[in-house]
Formats: C-alpha cells, sequence, structure tokens
C-alpha cells in the first residue's frame, strides 16, 4: 500500500503514524497517510525559518526559473497528477482533466511571471517645512506562510497560495486537507525534483484541530496564515492567531445566488444554473444553493431544471458519459443527508433527488447523492441560510429587481452571484448592488487570475488573486531619504 509521506527540510518523512486515504467512488483505501506530530511541525517551521532569509535574497528571475520548472514538472506527470486527483475526491475525470491539474499548473506558471512585473512607487516632496524627501517602497517578504487548504479543488487551491507566497520570496509550510492529501505530495516530489532550495517548501499531513492544522497556526514561527476552507474553521483560525496579530488572507464558505430575470437567454441560464449548482458535486464554494427566478418565467425554469437535473448520469469518475461523482466522503455524505431531511422539515417540496442513488454494486460502498432541487421554502429556512457544500439547490419566485436584490443579500455569506439578463442596463444596474466579492453576468466561474478573488462577510477577509495576491504575499516598506 502506497504511503503518502510529510516533506520537511527537503526529505520525505514517515512518521510511522497512519491515517487513511479513502477513495470516495467505493469507500477502497488509496494511502496511508503518515500524519506528522507537533515536533515534526516545529522542524518543518524552523526548516522553513532558516530558508527564508536566502530565498527572500534569491534574485526575482531566479526564483521565477524555479516556479516554471515546479509547472514544467506537473505537466510531465499530468496523468498521474489527474488519477490522484480522481482517486482523492471521486470527481469526473473532465473536471479533474480541464480544470483542477490544468490551473494548478497555471498559477505557478502565472505567479511565476506575474513577480517579474511588480514595479514600486517612489515620492520626491517638499515638505510643509520645505524640506526635500525622496520616499520609495520596497516590498519585502512576510517570511514563512502558513498555507491551509481544502478538499473540493486539492490542487488548484493549494498552488493557488503556494505559487504566490514563493514568488514574493517566503519560505512556505503547507497543510492540505486530510481527504486529499495524494497531489500535495506528488507536488512535493515536483519541487524536491525542480531543485527549490531546501526548507523553502515544506508539507504536513494531518488534521485540524488538535493536530497538524492546529499545531502550524498556532506556532509562534509562522509570520501569516492564508486559508481556505470553511467560515467555522477561519473563526478557530483567527483565534489561533490572535496572540500574535498574524496576517491573515480567508477564502471561506458561501451560499450563493443566483438572479434569473424572465429576459434572460432561458437556455443559457438553464445550462450555466445546472452548471453552477452540480459542478464538483456541489462542492465548489462559488456553486448556486440559492435561485431566485421571475415569476413570468418560475414553473417553466423548475421545469427545466429538473430534466436537466434528472438526465446528469451520477456515477464512476472515468466513465466518460458520467458527469457528477460522488460527495468527498461518507461523513459529508451524512451531513447532506441531514439537510435532506431538514428540507422536508421545513416545508420543501423535493423537485427531484433528496435520495442516495443504489447501484448494487462495489459503488454502494461510496458517498454519492443525487443532484437535488428543492422549491417551497421561506428564505428564513436553514436550508436556505446555511451552506451544504452538495448537489443542491432551491428555487423561489421573485416579482422585482428590488426584490431580487434584497433575497441576494439576505445572507451571512458573501462570496459570489450570477445574474442572468439580456438587459444591459439592468445587468450594470443590479451587479453593483450585490453584496459579494464576485458577480458573474450570464456565466459563471469564468475567472481571469488577474482579478481579486474573494468574499465578504462570513466568506472571508481579504482577496488574492493577481496584484492582490502580492499584495498579501509582500509587505510594502517605505525608505525615507532626507535629500
Ligand atoms: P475545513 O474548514 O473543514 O478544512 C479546511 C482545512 O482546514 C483542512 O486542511 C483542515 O484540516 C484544516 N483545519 C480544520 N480545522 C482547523 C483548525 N482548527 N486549525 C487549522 N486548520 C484546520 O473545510 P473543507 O471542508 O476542507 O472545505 C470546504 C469548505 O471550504 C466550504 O465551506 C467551502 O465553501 C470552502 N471553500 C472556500 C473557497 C473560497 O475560495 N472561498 C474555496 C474552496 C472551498
Amino acid at each position: 500500500m502506497r504511503v503518502l509521506a510529510n516533506f520537511v527540510d527537503g526529505d520525505f518523512v514517515d512518521t510511522g503514524r497512519y491515517f487513511d486515504d479513502i477513495n470516495p467512488v467505493d469507500g477502497s483505501l488509496v494511502a496511508r497517510v503518515a500524519e506528522a506530530d507537533d515536533a515534526l511541525v516545529d522542524r518543518a517551521v524552523n526548516a522553513a525559518r532558516a530558508a527564508a532569509g536566502a530565498w527572500a535574497r534569491t534574485e526575482m528571475a531566479a526564483r521565477r526559473r524555479l516556479l516554471h520548472a515546479v509547472a514544467d514538472g506537473v505537466e510531465a506527470r499530468f496523468d498521474e497528477f489527474v488519477a490522484a486527483e480522481i482517486a482523492d475526491t471521486g470527481k469526473d475525470e473532465r473536471h479533474a482533466r480541464t480544470i483542477d491539474i490544468v490551473r494548478g499548473i497555471a498559477n505557478f506558471r502565472f505567479f511565476a511571471d506575474l513577480i517579474m512585473t511588480r514595479h514600486g512607487e517612489s515620492f520626491r516632496s517638499p515638505t510643509p517645512d520645505g524640506r526635500e524627501a525622496l520616499s520609495y517602497v520596497v516590498h519585502k517578504p512576510l517570511g514563512v506562510v502558513a498555507v491551509i487548504s481544502p478538499w473540493n479543488l486539492p490542487l488548484l487551491l493549494l498552488s493557488w497560495k503556494v505559487a504566490p507566497a514563493l514568488a514574493c520570496g517566503n519560505a512556505v509550510v503547507a497543510k492540505p486537507s486530510e481527504e486529499t492529501p495524494f497531489t500535495a505530495t506528488l507536488l512535493a516530489e515536483v519541487i524536491q525534483a525542480a531543485g527549490l532550495p531546501v526548507g523553502v517548501f515544506n508539507l504536513l499531513h494531518g488534521f485540524g484541530p488538535g493536530s497538524a492544522g492546529q499545531a502550524l497556526v498556532e506556532h509562534r514561527g509562522i509570520d501569516a496564515i492564508t486559508f481556505t476552507g470553511s467560515s467555522a474553521t477561519g473563526s478557530a483560525i483567527m483565534r489561533a492567531a490572535a496572540n500574535d496579530v498574524k496576517p491573515l488572507s480567508f477564502e471561506l464558505g458561501g451560499k450563493n445566488a443566483a438572479l434569473i430575470f424572465a429576459d434572460c437567454d432561458f437556455d443559457a441560464a438553464v445550462e450555466g444554473t445546472v452548471r453552477s449548482a452540480f459542478s464538483n458535486c456541489g462542492q465548489v464554494c462559488l456553486c448556486t444553493e440559492r435561485v431566485y427566478v421571475e415569476r413570468p418565467i418560475f414553473e417553466r425554469f423548475v421545469v427545466a431544471m429538473k430534466a436537466r437535473a434528472e438526465a446528469l448520469t451520477v456515477g464512476r469518475p472515468n466513465d466518460p458519459d458520467v458527469a457528477m461523482g460522488p460527495l468527498i466522503s461518507r461523513a459529508h455524505r451524512e451531513k447532506v443527508r441531514n439537510y435532506f431531511d431538514l428540507a422536508v422539515e421545513e416545508g420543501a417540496t423535493v423537485v427531484t433527488g433528496g435520495t442516495v442513488p443504489l447501484f448494487g454494486d462495489d459503488r454502494d460502498g461510496g458517498a454519492f447523492v443525487a443532484p437535488t432541487i428543492w422549491t417551497d421554502l421561506p428564505d428564513t429556512a436553514r436550508c436556505n441560510r446555511e451552506e451544504i457544500f452538495g448537489p443542491v439547490c432551491h428555487i423561489a419566485p421573485f416579482d422585482s429587481e428590488e426584490e431580487a436584490v434584497r433575497r441576494a443579500n439576505d445572507s451571512d455569506y458573501g462570496l459570489a452571484t450570477t445574474i442572468w439578463t439580456q438587459n444591459l442596463a439592468r445587468a450594470h444596474r443590479v451587479a453593483p448592488q450585490i453584496e459579494a466579492g464576485m458577480v458573474w453576468v450570464n456565466s459563471w466561474f469564468l475567472r481571469d487570475l488577474r482579478t481579486p478573488f474573494g468574499g465578504v462577510k462570513l466568506s472571508g477577509i481579504g482577496r488574492e488573486g493577481g496584484a492582490h495576491s502580492l499584495a498579501f504575499y509582500a509587505e510594502p516598506s517605505t525608505i525615507c531619504v532626507k535629500l
């Protein structure tokens, strides 16, 4: 059986204490994972501290070359990365091939090149009392950055943070989700082979509370924390970081809305909403769980969504006909099933789904659920307020633009909202009123890596992406020279 080891100070470390990496398609064992204990967390942070100074002083062009070598290394092992991502998550192969690994590679290339474009500010100023000074700004890496990432887009979200942190000259200690340790371990192999200096990148395996995650974020030797995951974990990490007032970047949960106006391109809106509700089995932070449809097309929209959801084939990730794999784990399926029950208690009409499909083979040991659509829940229902993170959406009618905006914003979260309309004036009028970090018009999950990414309210703190990542991973320092 394969063992996935930690990567600390340039070496792979097997701690001899293991947890299981389970394939959610059938419950089979993918690998045994060596859990990092407190001593190893300490070693990793110390190794990163020791390496950080020299890495920060390494010429930018050399850092760029090494990050491109990492991207090349992942690309050279592309199929292996795809297979590992699928084994850990059960996601459909098309998704793993065209999104997860491709974007993981793109993150390294993008930040390797972007760092070369960073330019400084300078000011030559006579002060009010007539003295002259030249002030200019240098960007200094933070030191050691702790990267904590989730399981839904494992390589993509890990590299989204690791690449800019390294590009800016930081050393990194990363802890991927306990559910998805595989591609992170392959990445450590690639980084080692690419020749990054020892200690600049370290990888720890383990859980959150009482394990490597908590030990890492509480460690006095880290200088900043960048985290993608649930809002509850974000709160816990914020508390851990409070004593030392550590810089934080948080990309957290969502309860995203779609506003479907009667003047939309109907087929495109249905297609886009099916994608945004059910992609990756509903396990993308940007997925839509609240759909508001203008009343004249409400009934037609529900009928079309039902037909499209029921046409989605659920099954094995590498079957080309399959559009949806399993949820990440049986434990997560229990959570989603509890919401299935709760929705009925709260008065939902189940349009489709709400069930666990039975296959009569080894997949019954997996974590599958059916794509699910509800109507008739009040906006106050827990199923309309809490992030479920499964292939589930609720569809409700609205009567005016003002009502649509108000209901979209009536949420503790604020990550993404999608607007479907062919009325350009309406799109531009509604979009800026939406309380979310991102608003899509007539599309979903369309990303330019230069744009800021993040959420408001419970959905996060700060922005990453392009210059916004560089702004987090390196702090400006002003040097003022009296002339
Ligand atoms: P999670 O919060 O349970 O875990 C995320 C990571 O945090 C894991 O590596 C976990 O081990 C670690 N962790 C847990 N408790 C910790 C603690 N006390 N201290 C340190 N580390 C700890 O999230 P998840 O279930 O892996 O991912 C799903 C969640 O992530 C959803 O809420 C989803 O919306 C969110 N997400 C957000 C974005 C975004 O960009 N906004 C992207 C993807 C996922």
